[in-house]
């Protein structure tokens, strides 16, 4: 018999099965889907087993498997079933995908050893009239003790051994029972409340057809009630002995979403995500394997939860581009949930306030079920947004803070309610130049500005990390007159600290890069200990605090001004879903948006909540611009080391595609990406642009194959790219 491995190895060339044999005493115990250690390279390493047969038909002299490394197959039916759908979309190497699927703990070739953690305890192995006969026999203290607390609590948790349990368990009246322990422990605050449904929930909910597969687009405003429309669906699903995967963009931000799902649910629930360690993964993988668990709630790759018997796939905030993987594989969650939906025969909802182009246009033209809510659902109305034009501002001297937001701010902190601010980069400044001879501080090894960082001194790049202590003389010349530009958080903070003197707390990735920052920031300022919640474009989502009335957006362009065709719709998501802060109870919301663009359509329909004339205007200019969801685009990613190199191999390839493929496809480039170095690696990119093209698929996998063995020069394929 014969095994089928497939395998990950450093090198690039190595993605494919290759055949072993399998040794007798694993005949009928090896299975499809097995984790197994096979001989390559003259070193062990670990690989899956994909098909087992009776004959082999080469000529090179096979080695036999060496082990199993588990029990049981790793890799279900449907797993083994999803890779290859996966595979045929989005063209990348099926190992990958395989190990995406998977915690750090059981992916082939792991270097850890992340083992299941078990509790020891001793219970009683005899009758208690027998412990108690022996108790008063004994002339032990300790055996006493010990046994009287077996009486007592019936088991008692062992720390360490000690010659009295050793005694007892010699002479069988005690015996050792063992546990797996969950590491991982989310706690419930108790502050949500179940609510009952409103009749346009209602609708929405019984709009939902259970038992099939479908995909559903739920268009409501922020605050419209999503969450407790998703919540009642999955409570629906559970009582027909269903599971259900709830998909949310990024957990450790959104806790309050977490919350409510395990106050309603409690252990019937497994959660996914990167705050977790990996043990905590391996844990919550394992309740979700044994069966004890009916929902999941993660972010991007709890996709592939392996839960079985799926009733409902729910993706909230479906615009999020962290719902696509943007390394090897590129998958996205929300084609994922579309192939396992097919496979349980399974709704999929998607839900946002500000759904992505593509889904809101299969949705218009009934691909997917357009369902809506248009009111909000708890107290509170949207807010009254305000735009701030700050040219106009800079002519008072205002650069930061426009007049009106510092009124509005003064006037909130008077009335003892909240305020959140939106500054969509962090650092201190953005760039350093010199007044003498005018250069820009770049990072050395990418074609990036350097950004200050005051609070540990020093420039950082934030796409290689690369820091040194703050410059303080020109590189170039010597001059020691240099000057930042730009605004982030830590000098918004500084800023707000000195004119308000108000408590502030700021939430950004350097805040709250240690465990649980998160949670005790949002916690925190739930609790009024801040008057102020200042960060990035993470405090924008999901968030739901009573008190909040005011919303500024400082700086509404810095997402406007990137050069890349969904820039627009980035904005005004960004934009409505911060506004969606603002406003949520009784107290009646504002917001106050700054831009230097105050005519930009993205802006101007936002601050009406428009989300539908936005829509209108935006495929208006996809469609001249030939841009999805008019035309599919594949991203041809070209890079090297090697400047000339690069710029040689990349024309081969512009050529290539453009001599093999549709006439009606279009192919441009190669051309230097957006960032064009990036840690010393030269970026080329060809864009394709189709409507349909049955050859591209080959022709993509021919490229793939010829560079997969090239030493120098790499390419990767993005299909339907966030980011263009
Ligand atoms: P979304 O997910 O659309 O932003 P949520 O489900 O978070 O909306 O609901 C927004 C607020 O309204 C929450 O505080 C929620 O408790 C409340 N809410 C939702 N549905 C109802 C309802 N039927 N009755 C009363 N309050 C509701
Ligand atoms: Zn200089
Ligand atoms: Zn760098």
């Amino acid at each position: 018999m014969y095994a089928n491995v497939i395998i990950e190895y450093g090198n690039k060339a190595v993605d494919r099965e290759f055949t072993y044999v399998i040794p007798n005493k694993y005949i009928g115990v090896i299975k499809i889907g097995h984790r197994v250690r096979v001989p390559f390279n003259n070193r062990l390493i670990e690989g899956f087993v994909l098909g087992i047969t009776n004959e082999y038909k080469g000529d090179y002299e096979l080695k036999e498997i060496d082990s199993l490394c588990d029990l049981e197959p790793i890799l279900n039916e449907e797993m083994l079933y999803l890779g290859d759908e996966i595979q045929k979309e989005i063209l990348c190497s099926k190992i990958s995908i395989y190990q995406a699927m998977l915690p750090k703990a059981l992916k082939a070739k792991h270097d850890t050893n992340i083992g299941i953690k078990m509790n020891r305890y001793i219970v009683s192995n005899v009758s208690k009239v027998e412990l108690n006969d022996y108790i008063n026999n004994c002339k032990y203290d300790n055996q006493k003790e010990i046994l009287s607390e077996i009486i007592k609590n019936d088991r008692v948790l062992v720390k360490n051994l000690n010659s009295g349990i050793n005694t007892l368990i010699k002479k069988g009246l005690i015996k050792f029972e063992y546990e797996e322990v969950n590491r991982y422990q989310g706690n419930v605050s108790g502050k949500y409340k179940i609510v009952k449904l409103n009749e346009d929930q209602e609708m929405v909910v019984e709009s939902v057809n259970l038992d099939e597969f479908k995909p559903y687009l739920l268009y409501g405003i922020t605050g419209s009630g999503k969450t407790e429309v998703y919540m009642e669906l999955i409570d629906r699903v559970i009582k027909k002995g269903k599971t259900a995967i709830m998909l949310v963009p990024e957990i450790s931000l959104t806790p309050q979403i977490v919350d409510r799902f395990m106050t309603k649910f409690g252990s019937e629930i497994a959660i996914l995500h990167s705050g977790l360690n990996e043990y905590e993964k391996y844990d919550e993988y394992r309740k979700i394997l044994s069966g004890k668990v009916k929902i999941v709630v993660g972010a991007r790759s709890a996709i592939f939860a392996p839960l079985k018997n799926i009733g409902i796939i729910v993706i909230d905030e479906e615009h999020t581009s962290t719902y696509k993987q943007d390394s090897n594989p590129r998958y996205h969650a929300r084609d994922v949930a579309m192939i396992r939906g097919k496979y349980h025969n399974a709704p999929v909802l998607l839900g946002s306030a500000t759904p992505s182009l593509e889904s809101f246009a299969r949705a218009s033209k009934g691909v997917y079920q357009l369902l809506t809510l248009t009111k909000r659902a708890g107290h509170g109305s949207l807010p009254k947004i305000e735009i701030v034009d700050m040219k106009e501002e800079a002519r008072y001297g205002k650069f930061i803070l426009s007049r009106i937001l510092t009124e509005k701010i003064w006037e909130r902190l008077r009335k003892g309610e909240q305020i959140i601010l939106l500054l969509n980069r962090r650092g201190y400044s953005s760039m350093l130049t010199c007044r003498d001879c005018g250069s820009v501080i770049k990072c050395p090894n990418c074609d990036i500005s350097l950004t200050y960082h005051k609070s540990s001194n020093t420039n950082r790049c934030h796409y290689c990390n690369y820091s040194i202590k703050n410059i303080s003389k020109c590189p170039v010349c010597g001059s020691s007159n240099m000057k930042d530009y730009g605004l982030g958080t830590e000098k918004l903070e500084e800023e707000l600290n000195k004119i308000f003197g108000a408590r502030v707390i700021r939430m950004d990735m350097d805040t709250t890069s240690r465990k649980g920052m998160h949670e005790k920031i949002i916690n925190d300022f739930g609790e009024h200990k801040y008057d102020i919640l200042l960060g990035t474009q993470m405090i924008a989502k999901g968030l739901d605090f009573p008190k909040v009335t005011l919303v500024g957006v400082i700086n509404a362009d810095s997402s406007l001004n990137v050069p890349d065709f969904r820039s627009s719709e980035v904005t005004f998501g960004l934009l409505s879903q911060v506004s969606g802060r603002a406003g949520r109870s009784d107290l009646a919301g504002e917001v106050v948006i700054q831009t230097y663009n105050p005519d930009h359509y993205s802006i101007v329909y936002a601050k009406d909540h428009d989300y539908y004339n936005f829509y209108q205007e935006e495929m208006k200019i996809r469609k001249t611009l030939s841009y999805p969801p008019y035309f599919y685009i594949t991203l041809v990613n070209i890079t090297s080391r090697d400047y000339d190199l690069g710029f040689k191999e990349a024309n081969k390839i512009g050529e290539f595609l453009r001599k093999n493929l549709l006439t009606d496809t279009r192919v441009l480039g190669p051309s230097m990406a957006n960032v064009f170095k990036i840690n010393n690696v030269y970026h080329y990119q060809c864009i394709i642009k189709y409507k349909h093209d049955e050859k591209l698929s080959d022709v993509l996998k021919k490229i793939d194959d010829v560079y997969k063995i090239n030493p120098k020069v790499d390419v990767s394929i993005d299909v339907n790219p966030i980011r263009v």
